[in-house]
């Protein structure tokens, strides 16, 4: 166990007079300092404060809610609300308006919802920050800020926390060169960055892989860009690029019917791997089967649908090991004989707690317990029973019913795998689990 007991108050560092120059974010834009020449003055320093606080804590957002005459900023730690304090409503105003300057948005438009992006940098990281305005009533706004990492690339299978066997699993999915293949998640699940992975778990080498993505920078290595006919519709541009005889083509995400119905036109002919807004994998797959409005024809069409969820690790610097009872490890289906220990956060002993004395927190993770997330997978392969039980209109609970008699991949089962080797805890699961 790392806690270290003692008084509340010990700094890491700065004791009086000990000046420490804090580095701030630096914006990557341009724009009309003179015209805004108040707002600079007021709102820049403490928007930069602000913006760096969040990403120096791992924030993934921030966000700028007024009420009343405050405004409470609250961070998204690992997919956490973290709350990060109040500020006067005026100056959540005037940040607020800064930031829309920044992000190329119309400062002087309140009454509409506006989303933009600028790019910053803070120590050796490049961001995107994707920036959010909301009206709320009162004739102020609620400001979003998303920050996206633009060094950090987790494109590939093994850095996602995908298994060989996983990889395996999509591999032979997707290797038929008909059919087609689901990334499926709510957006800003990371469900782009599975489908981006499991299109690089493919051997690239051995197969060609063509694209036909508008909507992503990401870099694809060996995957060819296919040229389409700027005058050319989705019908068209399949045609054209199903001629060339690729094994896999990867596609932007599906978002309507209309779309699902010129793709399944070609299932016959080549695979696809694409993207679609459901809760789960099954949910993908039966969204799949109402936009094609043929179960039977769309039940031929699928291959498998992935799906994930993130879970927080976690802290190495304090979580401890205990000894579970080995009733409740048969539960949930771990081997007492093989898994002695399980992993938590920290308790003080009880002795120290009855005297009152504060313990104090850990700062690699501000003393959540947890620091950095890892993703779990699900897996439906479409076999003869699935594809079945959706041509004949089954609902999700057949189809998971049917998925887990299967030994197929859910996400508590990948989950309980980082339980087992420390790098979560059940307390953890049950939070993911319940939202
Ligand atoms: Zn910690």
């Amino acid at each position: 166990m790392i806690f270290k007991f003692g008084k509340k108050g010990k700094k890491a560092s700065g004791g009086q007079g000990d000046d420490v120059e804090v580095e701030l974010i630096r914006f990557q834009t341009e724009f009309d300092v003179k015209a805004n020449e108040k707002l600079v003055r007021v709102a820049i320093e403490p928007l930069k404060e602000l913006l760096t606080d969040g990403l120096t804590r791992r924030a993934e957002t921030i966000r700028v809610d007024p009420k009343g005459d405050r405004a409470t900023i609250g961070f998204l730690i690992d997919g956490v609300p973290v709350p990060a304090g109040r500020i006067p409503r005026q100056r959540a105003h005037a940040m607020t308006q800064m930031t829309k300057v920044l992000a190329g948005l119309n400062a002087g438009e309140r009454a509409q919802p506006q989303a933009g992006a600028v790019k910053a940098s803070l120590s050796d990281d490049e961001y995107e920050l994707q920036v959010f305005t909301q009206p709320v009533s009162g004739g102020v706004e609620r400001l979003t800020v998303h920050f996206r990492n633009l060094d950090e690339r987790l494109d590939k299978p093994e850095d996602i926390g995908m298994t060989v066997e996983l990889k395996t699993k999509i591999r032979d999915l997707t290797g038929s060169g008909q059919g087609l293949f689901l990334a499926c998640g709510p957006s800003r699940s990371g469900v782009t960055t599975t489908l981006y992975a499991s299109v690089r778990g493919l051997d690239a080498y051995l197969r060609d892989i063509q694209t036909i993505c508008f909507t992503e920078d990401r870099e694809l290595i060996n995957i060819t860009k296919f040229e389409v006919n700027p005058e050319d519709d989705l019908e068209e541009s399949l045609r054209r690029c199903v001629r060339v005889e690729p094994d896999v083509i990867l596609l932007d995400p599906v978002l309507d019917a209309d779309v699902a119905q010129v793709i399944v036109g070609f299932h016959d002919n080549v695979g696809f791997m694409t993207e679609i807004a459901a809760a789960d994998a099954v949910a993908g797959l039966l969204k799949w089967s109402e936009w094609i409005g043929d179960p039977a024809l769309a039940a031929a069409s699928l291959n498998g649908a992935i799906s994930q969820k993130l879970i927080r690790k976690l802290c190495n610097e304090c979580k401890e090991a205990y000894k579970p009872n080995p009733k409740l490890m048969k539960k949930i289906g771990l081997d007492p004989e093989e898994i002695s220990v399980l992993y938590r956060k920290a308790r003080p002993p009880e002795e120290v707690t009855q005297r009152g004395e504060e313990i104090e927190p850990c700062l690699p993770c501000n003393d959540t317990g947890y620091r950095g997330r890892v993703a779990v997978f699900e897996l439906i392969e479409v076999n003869e029973e699935i594809r079945q039980m959706i041509a004949s209109g089954a609902d999700a609970g057949q189809l998971k019913t049917q998925a887990r008699a299967a030994d197929m991949l859910t996400l508590q089962k990948d989950a309980m795998r980082h339980v087992a080797d420390g790098t979560t805890s059940l307390e953890e699961l049950q939070r993911a689990f319940k939202s």
